[in-house]
């Protein structure tokens, strides 16, 4: 039987537990587990290798990207990390431009010490990347929408590009989430999510994941979950099983907020230049005096991250994307001037009223 989206959402990976009736899985507090016999256990031996909550995440995870295998993580970062793990010295991978800014951080300052190569192409145009791709290229590393510029890649014309060359396709889909695009049916060989943004949608917990059918691939990075250990407690999963299973009812109201703060921003004469793909809650702007604008508001939050019940926004250049060098950061289109907006779930008029104060203050500090 093959369930809708938001059946799979609910029950995925978790059954009623069978042992006790409990219809949420239980949160499994323990580090180690009985062995039967020296080398025979029940499923579990050790909480780094697999856990049982872990394990109902990581299958429901897998099922919402309509993929067969899912891994879980202590952070996006963790997840990122054991993915280029599987490369080696020498091995190339294209990426797209406007990547979020650790993800940059971690290939230009961390992988490249070890021989891994990069180059960084605007995704959106194929013809740059079968340009990038070289014989040693092993991955073609995508993020749409793109951070903090919202740009989308077309993700079946790069996978027909990527397979052509013998290269594999992951997508970040952190910021679409698998309620509005499922790359694995768009034909990427893996997906990778920071679930600590929208899955997870409660600021209250750090998470990553990896989704693929891969047979060869999910046992590489099985392998290297394990060898390196960044996997997340129990808690932790209990607490992002218990966010995705309002994650479709939550972004169906990110997005309908996040429209109605479109139509407001644009036109707004404080408001230089709109980014906005036309789905999802993620918005972007430019104005004349951000930090004007960030002293004064009083209902949204800035902070990093996103995709939180509660709205956040936050200035790329000197926060998310400060570890990006400066003179990148400028040729890729992110100025000093651009606010990255996370709507989140508030009534749109309170979150209207506030952003239309804060830049009339913003004007007012511009005038004089
Ligand atoms: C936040 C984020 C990450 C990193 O995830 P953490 O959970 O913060 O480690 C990776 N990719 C994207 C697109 C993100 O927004």
């Amino acid at each position: 039987m093959s369930y809708r989206f938001d059946t799979l959402a609910i029950h995925a990976g978790q059954p009623n537990d069978e042992r006790t009736g409990a219809v949420t899985v239980p949160v499994y507090q323990t580090s180690t587990f009985q062995q039967l016999e020296p080398g025979v256990s029940r499923g579990f031996d050790y909480s780094r290798t697999a856990h049982p909550t872990r394990q109902a995440l990581e299958q429901h995870l897998a099922a919402l990207e309509g993929a067969r295998y899912g891994l879980a993580f202590s952070s996006g970062m963790a997840a990122i990390h054991c993915v280029l793990s599987t490369l080696r010295s020498g091995d190339h991978v294209v990426a797209t431009q406007d990547l979020y800014g650790g993800a940059w951080r971690i290939f230009t300052k961390y992988f490249a010490k070890f021989g891994v190569e990069f180059t960084f192409v605007d995704t959106t145009d194929p013809f740059a990347i079968e340009k990038a791709i070289q014989p040693t290229t092993q991955l073609l590393w995508l993020e749409t929408p793109s951070n903090p510029l919202l740009k989308v890649t077309d993700i079946s014309a790069c996978v027909a590009i990527a397979r052509r060359h013998g290269v594999r396709t992951v997508v970040d889909n952190t910021f679409a989430t698998p309620v509005l695009q499922r790359p694995i049916e768009l034909g990427a060989d893996v997906v990778v999510h920071s679930t600590t943004k929208y899955i997870n949608g409660h600021s209250d917990c750090l998470g990553g994941c990896t989704v693929t059918n891969d047979d060869l691939f999910y046992n590489n990075l099985k392998f290297f979950q394990n060898a390196i250990g960044a996997v997340p407690g129990p808690q932790d999963c209990f607490l992002i099983l218990r966010g995705i299973k309002t994650l479709s009812l939550r972004m169906e109201k990110h997005c309908a907020n996040a429209r109605k703060i479109v139509d407001f921003l644009r036109g707004h004469e404080q408001v230089s230049r709109l980014y906005y793909p036309g789905f999802g809650a993620i918005v972007s702007f430019e104005t004349d005096d951000p930090l004007a604008f960030a002293a004064n508001t009083k209902l949204w939050t800035l902070a990093e991250s996103l995709g939180s019940v509660k709205s956040l926004f936050c200035h790329p250049a000197t926060m998310t994307h400060a570890s990006m060098d400066a003179d990148v950061r400028k040729s890729v289109g992110i100025g000093d001037g651009l606010i990255r907006l996370s709507v989140g779930l508030e009534d749109a008029r309170d979150l209207i009223e506030d952003l239309e104060q804060a830049l009339v203050v913003g004007r007012i500090a511009c005038a004089r």
